[in-house]
């Protein structure tokens, strides 16, 4: 589905922060070095950007706009 706003452990907002994740992994750059970057220390919120699997595309072609 979609990143969530917030992680989920500390409340931290993090969504902001998915789109520049995937570019610069995209572009090579590691991802522990990415989210230093953005100021994610703790690991409950890495795991948010870590651990995230985008699939609102794959489910949107079951939505059916006749109904
Ligand atoms: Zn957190």
């Amino acid at each position: 589905m979609m990143i969530p706003i917030r992680c989920y452990t500390c409340g931290k907002v993090i969504a902001h922060l998915y789109d520049d994740f995937l570019k610069g992994l995209k572009g090579g750059v590691d991802a522990g070095e990415l989210l230093d970057d953005f100021g994610l220390t703790r690991y409950c919120c890495r795991r948010m950007l870590i651990t995230h699997v985008e699939l609102i595309d794959n489910i949107l072609i079951f939505s059916s706009p006749t109904r």
